[in-house]
């Protein structure tokens, strides 16, 4: 019988943590040992509250209670994410998770309200929205499962404290057989014949072999880049920011079903309200403004007392050569990190996990050896998710008339990626949003952030014509009445809270933002 595959995670954060619980949940039993190795002396980066509903899934398919969950997390929910002062300074929008009227006769809807739109109609896309409907009257009930219900035309996520949600993904795998280390690794050594990194030297002095290694470091990259130097694809000059400020304060007001993104004069301002505070950052490129001057404005526009001092953090916006190299998979901010601004992160290092459970279970792997084609399969895979995401984020740096700062004159000028220059133009012409099968952000999404950004389109789809006008303002009309009335009947989003999963636990420190 063939020896167990040694699975190495080098981390211990976010990253790390969801690999070990999914790993020791979704793999076949008895095949593979999983021993994570984490320095509390050097901590976790402990910033990422804000998620896509895509994370229920990894929790549902790895079994994880959603309302013990969200009690130990201190989680809200989230119905989407709220721009303030994107395209013109006083404008807000809001990204839904969920649909925008539906389909009528095929046509995707908003050609149906283009057309109306044009005919005088002066309703705005957002009152077609469920989610933003509810967002905007700080209401929450769990989505229907009949597709006939309007209920069940949106979806949701967590904001939570994300070193919460590491802490709990700890107890879950050790109790799933994951051996924790809490020591410092320092020294990798590679095998002479090719190069694969063979073992791990510990500040204890212990020798930690394995077959194959998951690098959760970090920024720092200690396998994929400081050992394998297998090299990074910058993208800052799309997406300028390269530092934040993080900082937490005390709730003020009702506690918001959505995360919100203010777009200021040298960055963009997050707000994330949890159960027992708000989390906040200042995500600014250090060209336009100095750490000092950007902690000092964050600290002025806090809605409630700042409960730490802001802590610096740095980045630079990009994606690793290759996220598997050899022996070693890297996830987390070790594989690449593109900007806060659509809660991306988690997702991606979630994406990463489940396609790669999916590759341990061939046989190539069984034998402990990797396939160059599965590695360079799953290699384009993770290059093409990040690539969507960027574009995405490009947008709304891009597409924006504001002209009141350096850093928004550069963007409104800069070049974009092709890729995104082809969808823009496509949505101009005539309103159309090229979709996809793989990767993030479907037709929803890229409407909300071109209405948004005041990216309008000249033209519609010709079938939207077939309807009779009457019948057409008819339709639109019940669209809006039953989202109105269905969330009439919603609960306030704290009373579904408190129902639903109270905190049931005091909080320590947890994260810093
Ligand atoms: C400003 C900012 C805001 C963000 N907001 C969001 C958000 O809203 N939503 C979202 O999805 N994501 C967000 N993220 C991203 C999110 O924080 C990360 O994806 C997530 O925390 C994962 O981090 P990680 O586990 O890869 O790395 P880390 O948290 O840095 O963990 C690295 C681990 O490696 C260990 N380690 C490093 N070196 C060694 C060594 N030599 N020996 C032993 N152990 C070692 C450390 O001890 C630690 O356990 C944000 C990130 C930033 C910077």
């Amino acid at each position: 019988m063939q020896s167990p595959l040694r699975i190495v995670i080098v981390g211990g954060g976010t990253a790390g943590w969801m690999t070990a619980a999914a790993f020791a949940s979704v793999l076949a039993p008895g095949r593979q040992q999983i021993r994570l190795i984490e320095s509390s002396e050097i901590g976790i980066v402990g910033v990422g509250e804000a998620t896509l509903p895509h994370i229920r899934f990894f929790n549902r398919r790895i079994g994880i209670d959603e309302r013990e969950l969200m009690a130990k997390t201190q989680a809200t929910f989230k119905l989407g994410i709220e721009f303030v002062d994107w395209a013109r300074i006083g404008d807000s929008y809001i990204h839904p998770f969920g649909a925008y009227g539906s389909r009528i006769a095929g046509v995707p809807f908003h050609h149906y309200w283009l057309r109306q739109r044009a005919a005088g109609d002066t309703s705005d896309i957002a009152e077609y929205s469920l989610p933003i409907v509810a967002s905007r009257a700080n209401r929450f009930a769990l989505p229907s499962e009949d597709p006939k219900d309007v209920m069940s035309t949106f979806g949701y996520a967590f904001q939570f404290d994300a070193s919460l949600y590491a802490r709990y993904l700890r107890s879950f795998s050790e109790a799933r057989g994951v051996r924790r280390t809490d020591a410092k690794i320092v020294d990798v050594k590679l095998r002479g014949e090719d190069g694969w990194v063979e073992s791990l030297k510990l500040d204890s002095g212990e020798l930690v072999t394995g077959d194959l290694f998951i690098d959760c470091s970090g920024f720092r990259g200690l396998l994929i880049e400081q050992a394998l130097k297998t090299g990074y694809d910058e993208w800052t000059q799309w997406l300028p920011c390269d530092r934040a400020m993080a900082v937490p304060c005390e709730n003020s007001g009702p506690l918001t079903p959505y995360t919100r993104a203010t777009a200021r004069e040298a960055g963009w301002q997050w707000r994330i309200p949890l159960q027992h505070r708000m989390g906040n950052g200042y995500v600014y490129g250090s060209n336009f403004i100095s750490d000092d001057e950007a902690a000092t404005k964050l600290l002025s526009r806090l809605e409630g007392k700042a409960l730490a001092t802001p802590r610096p953090l740095r980045f630079t916006t990009g994606r690793r050569k290759k996220t598997w190299n050899r022996n070693v998979v890297a996830i987390g901010l070790a594989g690449g990190f593109l900007e806060p601004l659509e809660s991306t992160s988690i997702y991606l290092i979630q994406i990463a996990i489940t396609t790669l459970a999916d590759y341990l279970t061939a046989r190539a792997i069984d034998e402990h050896e990797f396939d160059p084609r599965t590695v360079a399969a799953y290699n384009r895979w993770m290059d093409m998710e990040y690539e969507r995401v960027r574009d995405f984020l490009v947008l709304h740096y891009h597409a924006t008339e504001r002209d009141d700062a350096p850093i928004w004159n550069y963007c409104r000028n800069m070049r974009i990626p092709d890729s995104l220059a082809h969808k823009m133009e496509l949505f101009r012409a005539r309103a159309h949003v090229i979709s996809y099968k793989d990767g993030l952000f479907l037709e929803p999404s890229w409407l909300a952030v071109y209405f948004g950004q005041r990216v309008i389109p000249q033209d519609y789809d010709l079938r939207a014509d077939a309807m009779e006008p009457v019948e057409a303002e008819m339709q639109l009309g019940r669209i809006r009445e039953k989202i109105q009335g269905a969330v009439g009947r919603m609960p306030s989003h704290e009373d579904f809270l408190r129902h639903y999963c109270p905190a049931s636990e005091p909080t320590e420190a947890g994260s810093n933002a």
